[in-house]
C-alpha cells in the first residue's frame, strides 16, 4: 500500500479503536509488538505525509474535546517545539558546532559501547537494538534512554540527540534536539529528567532487576543565547515559477495544487544532503516517500524532474527560464541549512502554511503559555 494511504488508514484505525484510552494508557511501553496505546503516527507527521490539521480534525470528529485533550496537546507539542526552535535558530547552529567539536568522542569506547548496545544497563541495550531495528522508540523509552545516556553513562547530550536523529524514522530537529535539552535540564533550566529503576519497571513491559542508575544527578548547565529572533516569511511570486516539493512536506502538492499557479514542478531529493550520516533505514523510508511524491508529480503535471543538488537546480532554472523557485517552508534542520546556503545565490522563496504562520509565534514562551492558545488554534483550523 502507498505510504499516504497507510498513514490515513492508521490514523483512522487508531482514532476509532484506541484514541479514547490514550490519556490513561499512553505512558506504557508495551514493546514493539503492542503499540496500540499510542498512535505511531510520528513518522508520517514528521514528513507531513499527514499534516497536523488532518490528524486533529480526524480525532476531533470522533470524540469530544475532554476525551482527546491529551492527544491534541501531544500533537501540538510538536508544533510548539517547531515554533520554539524557529525563533531561536542560533541553538540549532550551536548544536551543530558542538557536534563538530565532539566528533572525536565517537571513537571512544564509552560511545561505541552505548551505540553498539554493549553497556551494563540491560534496558538501555534493549532500546538501542529496538531503535536500530524499528526506527522508533516509545516516548517514555526515549526519555529513559536520554536520561541514562546523559546522567549514568555521562555521554554528551548532543551525541545522543545526533544518534536519535539519524536512526528515528520520525527524526525531527526541533522535537528531538529540544526534548534532549529538556531531559538534560537546559530547556526548563535547572530541571532535568532523571530515569529511575522504579519508573522503568512500572511502565515498561519487560522488567529489569538490579538496575544501577544515577538517580540524583544535577542538571547540565550551559551558557547560551536564547534571544528570540523574529520569524520571517518570504513574499512569494509565482511568475515563471518552479515549485520544488520535498519530503518534509510530502502532502503539500495534494493539498495546494489547485490553490497556487506555478509553471513547473520538481522533487528535491534531500537524501544526498543526509547520506553520509543517516541510517539506511531512515534513508530508505525517505526514498520511498520521494518515489510517491514523484509519481504524483508525473500523474498530475507530467513532471519527472528530480533535483539532487544545486547544479541540478541551476540547470532547470536556465533551461526553463525560471524566475522564481518556490519551496514549501523548511524549518531548522540540515535540509534548510543546505537550501539557505543556496538561497544566498538563487532566488528561492519558502511558501509557508497558514497553520505554521499562525501557530509558531505562540511558541515565544513555555508550553503552558502555548497551551492557552490551543482553543484559538482549534477554532481556526479544526472545528
Ligand atoms: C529524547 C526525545 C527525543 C524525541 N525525538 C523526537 C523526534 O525526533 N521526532 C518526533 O516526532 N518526536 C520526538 N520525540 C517526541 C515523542 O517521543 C514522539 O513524538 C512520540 O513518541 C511518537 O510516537 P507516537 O506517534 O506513537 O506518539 P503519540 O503519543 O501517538 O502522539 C501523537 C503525535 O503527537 C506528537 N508528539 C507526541 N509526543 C510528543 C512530544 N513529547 N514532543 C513532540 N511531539 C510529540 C507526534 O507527532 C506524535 O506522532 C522525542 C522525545 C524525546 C523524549
Amino acid at each position: 500500500m502507498e505510504i499516504r494511504a497507510q498513514a490515513l488508514e492508521k490514523l483512522e484505525y487508531f482514532c476509532l479503536n484506541h484514541l479514547s484510552k490514550y490519556s490513561t494508557q499512553r505512558n506504557f511501553d508495551n514493546g514493539p509488538e503492542y503499540r496500540e496505546n499510542v498512535s505511531e503516527l510520528s513518522k508520517y507527521i514528521s514528513h507531513r505525509i499527514l499534516d497536523e490539521v488532518e490528524v486533529l480534525k480526524t480525532s476531533y470528529k470522533k470524540f469530544s474535546y475532554p476525551i482527546i485533550e491529551k492527544f491534541i496537546q501531544e500533537v501540538l507539542w510538536r508544533t510548539y517545539w517547531k515554533g520554539w526552535l524557529e525563533m531561536r535558530p542560533q541553538l540549532w547552529k550551536k548544536y551543530k558546532a558542538d557536534l563538530n567539536k565532539l566528533k572525536d568522542e565517537v571513537n571512544k569506547e564509552e560511545y561505541q559501547n552505548a551505540t553498539m548496545a554493549q553497556t551494563k544497563i540491560e534496558p538501555f541495550n534493549d532500546w538501542v537494538k529496538e531503535l536500530k531495528e524499528h526506527g522508533y522508540l516509545h516516548n517514555h523509552a526515549r526519555m529513559w534512554f536520554a536520561s541514562i545516556w546523559i546522567f549514568t553513562l555521562n555521554l554528551p547530550w548532543q551525541l545522543g540527540a545526533d544518534f536519535f536523529l539519524k536512526h528515528l524514522l520520525d527524526g525531527d530537529p526541533a522535537s528531538n534536539t529540544l526534548s534532549w535539552r529538556w531531559v538534560a535540564g537546559l530547556q526548563t533550566r535547572g530541571k532535568n529528567y532523571l530515569a529511575t529503576s522504579w519508573n522503568i519497571n512500572k511502565f515498561s513491559k519487560k522488567k529489569y532487576n538490579n538496575l544501577k542508575l544515577n538517580e540524583n544527578a544535577a542538571p547540565i548547565l550551559e551558557s547560551e543565547n536564547l534571544t528570540i529572533q523574529p520569524l520571517h516569511f518570504d513574499k512569494v511570486d509565482f511568475s515563471n515559477s518552479l515549485l520544488v516539493i520535498h519530503n518534509l512536506d510530502s502532502v503539500f502538492l495534494q493539498k495546494y495544487k489547485n490553490k497556487f499557479q506555478f509553471n513547473h514542478c520538481a522533487l528535491m531529493d534531500f537524501n544526498t544532503v543526509l547520506e553520509n550520516n543517516f541510517s539506511k533505514k531512515v534513508l530508505d523510508f525517505k526514498s520511498a516517500i520521494n518515489i510517491e511524491i514523484l509519481t504524483e508529480l508525473k500523474n498530475n503535471f507530467g513532471s519527472n524532474l528530480i533535483i539532487k543538488n544545486k547544479d541540478d537546480l541551476l540547470k532547470i532554472i536556465t533551461n526553463r527560464n525560471i524566475k522564481n523557485v518556490i519551496m514549501p517552508y523548511l524549518t531548522c534542520g540540515y535540509e534548510n541549512d543546505y537550501i539557505s546556503e543556496i538561497k544566498t545565490k538563487i532566488n528561492i522563496s519558502y511558501l509557508v502554511r497558514e497553520y505554521d504562520q499562525f501557530c509558531f509565534p505562540f511558541a515565544n514562551k513555555g508550553f503552558f503559555a502555548f497551551k492557552d492558545q490551543i482553543p484559538k488554534i482549534l477554532a481556526k483550523f479544526v472545528i
